[in-house]
């Protein structure tokens, strides 16, 4: 870690032959998937890199075509590029498509394809944090953004009973809740004393950490922690800090509580098996991003 900065495993044998992954967005310097990636590499013993693509915005077309020209073997994908890169890939899968938004490109064949692993992440996340399985349980969601969006589709697709969307902004609600199908509704705040699982996706849980990448709206979290307790899984996307207040009083009234990290390290993971075709190591990568956010204060993907 140098001046914020994410470093990560040295790389002395980087050569001509060695395959090159990164993440591109706008800002990237602080992105912890070159951390997770090359930590993944150095366990495999792949011959693979990944660095950080500063792209400005408006410019992710020429950059997929220039993935494709250079031969690299695959993106993570961040703000603001995720809804352009989903118009300028070959194909796109059927998370992606029905998000519209693409966090993860891959290679197939001659085909650049684009993906999106947010949910699948979340999935793996409530597994092992709370040996949470969606099927037949009702879900609540706060917020109604990408992150939102991408929890809403998995517990949906995942066989949950119903999908409730509460967000501060109503038509936004509605939107978010209509990608779950017939499994979605808009709710309130009440509706989280009938939740198996509730969800706050939403930056609140970020409020005083003085994090200068992502802006940061303040605020309480919509649904109170005191309406929270046991029997309950509570899941924050938020990673820092590693525990937010929300979560921390929702733990101390009773209710599974995970934090966010578990989701952004198995998104990760799900990337780099679409490019490598190998399991990844996930232990490891878990270690070096724990390290990194506890230590550091590192902020963006
Ligand atoms: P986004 O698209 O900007 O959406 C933010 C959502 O939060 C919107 O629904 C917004 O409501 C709501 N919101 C913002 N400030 C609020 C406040 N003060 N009170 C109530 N609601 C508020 O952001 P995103 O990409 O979905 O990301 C959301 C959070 O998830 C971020 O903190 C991000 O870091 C985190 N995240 C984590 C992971 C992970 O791997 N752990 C992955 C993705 C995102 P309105 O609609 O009313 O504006």
């Amino acid at each position: 870690m140098t001046d914020g900065l994410v470093s990560g495993p040295v790389r002395p044998g980087v050569s001509a032959a060695t395959r090159v992954v990164g993440v591109m967005g706008d800002p990237v310097a602080h992105s912890l998937s070159p951390l997770l990636h090359n930590t993944a590499f150095a366990v495999l013993g792949l011959d693979w890199v990944s660095v950080g693509f500063a792209v400005p915005d408006g410019q992710a077309a020429p950059a997929v075509a220039g993935v494709r020209a250079l031969g690299i073997a695959g993106l993570s994908v961040t703000m603001p590029h995720k809804a352009a890169v989903a118009a300028a890939v070959d194909r796109l899968t059927p998370v992606a498509a029905a998000l519209g938004a693409v966090n993860c490109l891959y290679r197939d064949g001659d085909d650049l394809v684009g993906d999106n692993t947010d949910g699948a992440g979340f999935l793996a996340s409530v597994h092992r944090g709370a040996g949470f399985d969606p099927a037949g349980k009702r879900c609540l969601v706060v917020g109604a953004g990408g992150a939102a969006r991408a929890v809403v589709l998995a517990l949906a697709d995942a066989g949950a009973a119903e999908v409730v969307v509460v967000n501060r902004t109503a038509n936004r609600a509605v939107a978010a809740a209509a990608v779950a199908g017939g499994r979605g509704r808009v709710g309130t705040v009440a509706d989280a004393a009938d939740a198996d699982l509730v969800v706050d996706a939403t930056p609140t849980g970020m409020a005083g950490t003085g994090t200068n990448v992502t802006e940061v709206a303040g605020g309480e979290p919509l649904v109170p922690a005191d309406r929270l307790g046991p029997g309950q899984v509570v899941a924050d996307l938020v990673y820092h800090p590693l525990v937010t207040p929300w979560l921390a009083a929702a733990g101390a009234r009773g209710a599974t509580s995970v934090g966010g990290l578990g989701m952004l390290v198995h998104q990760a993971a799900v990337q780099l098996e679409r490019w490598t075709g190998r399991p990844a190591p996930v232990e490891a990568m878990w270690e070096a991003a724990t390290d990194e956010v506890g230590s550091a204060g590192v902020v963006s993907r």
